[in-house]
């Protein structure tokens, strides 16, 4: 039996609800999951100053596998900091329609939001010249071009999908042309995945026409920061998915990846076991088919969304079930599902 070490970046807020369910899940598996954990709550953060976070950091290195739970923003951002500490290239943001789950939009959605971490406009706060006037300067960079397109390809390999690159490559020429030749030479290298360019305000108005027509979609920092968030509103909840954080060693290797539910640490509802762990639950999904279990990522997902859809959830999602009850749920469903 194969077996993984992975640091688990434990937070505040519902936090450790979320980790109980995620080893509830963990000890259904087929593989050993072992979890050394690391204290990222305001009150160790506030004790141990920078020393906790290089602690996080050389543990996420050395296993080259975390998991992180949210982690509430006080005198600095938890995720901007090991962001940084890690050298974080490329974020994933998988987003799906879950049956269930109200929304205002009727198709169905799968996406892979693939997007650079850094650069774009996000690296420069920029500055006011004169009165009336402020500049920002705007970083697009070769190698985590590369990093991205290549992780979108490989998604895109595994999954059996194809690969859309998209940013405003007609009108920003130097900075969004630099992105799209890099993600064109990448794509030179796997010719049996289909790969398309669309400018990105098109890209918008076709997720919401012909969903279908979208699998994996690489991007430049804000307009993959825009379309999470854009795709997160079709599928009716910014909160249930899950994403991941990459950083990648001179070979274009994943040295570090970093998974972490997308939803905040709901502080009003700590303790009370009624957290809806379902995006910590897609982030251990997510982080197993990282570790090389890909039936047993898609088995688990099958037995959360399968769960969500006949009703047998949390009661933020209009269900009945409390933490431990719905975790129980998806727990059987999926070792019925590995039988
Ligand atoms: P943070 O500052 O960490 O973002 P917050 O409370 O301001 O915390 P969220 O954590 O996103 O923001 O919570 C917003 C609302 O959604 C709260 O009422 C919270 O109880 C609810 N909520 C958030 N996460 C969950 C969850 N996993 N299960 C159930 N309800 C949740």
């Amino acid at each position: 039996m194969s077996h993984h070490r992975v640091a688990e970046l434990l937070g505040d807020g519902i936090s450790a609800e979320l980790s109980a369910s995620v080893h509830a899940i963990a000890e259904v598996l087929p593989f050993g999951l072992e979890f050394v954990p690391v204290d990222l709550s305001h009150e160790n953060r506030e004790r141990r100053g920078s020393g906790l976070y290089d602690e996080a950091a050389a543990l996420a290195l050395e296993l080259g596998t975390a998991l992180k739970y949210p982690t509430a923003t006080t005198r600095e951002s938890p995720n901007k900091v090991l962001r940084e500490k890690l050298r974080f290239a490329v974020i994933h943001r998988p987003v799906c329609t879950i049956p269930g789950i109200q929304t205002n939009f009727k198709a169905k959605i799968d996406i892979d939001v693939v997007r650079i971490a850094t650069g774009g406009t996000y690296d420069d706060p920029g500055r006011r010249i004169g009165l009336d006037t402020a500049v920002s300067l705007r970083v697009i960079e070769r190698g985590p071009s590369r990093a991205a397109a290549r992780f979108a390809f490989k998604l895109a390999q595994l999954r059996g999908t194809s690969v859309v690159s998209t940013s405003k490559y007609t009108i920003q020429r130097a900075t969004d042309g630099l992105f799209e030749e890099a993600v064109q030479r990448v794509a030179e290298d796997y010719p049996a995945i289909p790969h398309r360019q669309e400018l990105f305000d098109a890209l918008l108005a076709g997720i919401i026409m012909k969903p279908e027509r979208y699998n994996v979609i690489v991007c430049p920092n804000e307009y993959g920061d825009f379309l999470s968030d854009a795709a997160c509103g079709l599928i009716g909840s910014v909160g249930l998915g899950d994403s991941a954080n990459y950083s990648f060693g001179e070979d274009e290797r994943v040295t570090t990846a970093m998974f972490d539910p997308a939803g905040g640490t709901a502080p009003d509802i700590a303790g009370k076991n009624v957290a809806n762990p379902t995006a910590a639950l897609l982030a251990l999904a997510n982080m197993i088919r990282h570790l090389g279990h890909p039936n047993e990522c898609n088995a688990l997902r099958a037995a959360l969304l399968g769960a969500i859809a006949d009703g047998e959830c949390t009661a933020d999602i209009r269900g009945k079930l409390s933490t431990t009850e719905f975790t129980a749920v998806v727990g059987a469903r999926l070792s019925s599902a590995l039988r």
